[in-house]
């Protein structure tokens, strides 16, 4: 599997999210990164384009990241 953000090439238990696969690794920045984290932006960039959809249905980021903490 390779991780949709870092790129890595991963045999663990990350998960799928829409038909991507996030690393275990990139799943926990995701759900623990603050706002003023220099990354903040790429991963928000990131679940923008991971999560856009014909440009009309994808939901912004911070209710995909919401949806992630909650697990
Ligand atoms: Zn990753």
């Amino acid at each position: 599997m390779i991780c949709a953000f870092c790129g890595e090439k991963i045999i663990d238990d990350g998960l799928f999210v829409l038909g991507n696969y996030i690393c275990a690794l990139c799943e926990s920045k995701l759900v623990t990164i603050k706002a003023n984290d220099t990354n903040y932006d790429f991963y928000k960039s990131g679940l923008k384009k991971m999560w856009r959809c014909a440009g009309a249905c994808s939901p912004s980021a911070e209710i995909i990241l919401a949806s992630l903490a909650r697990r």
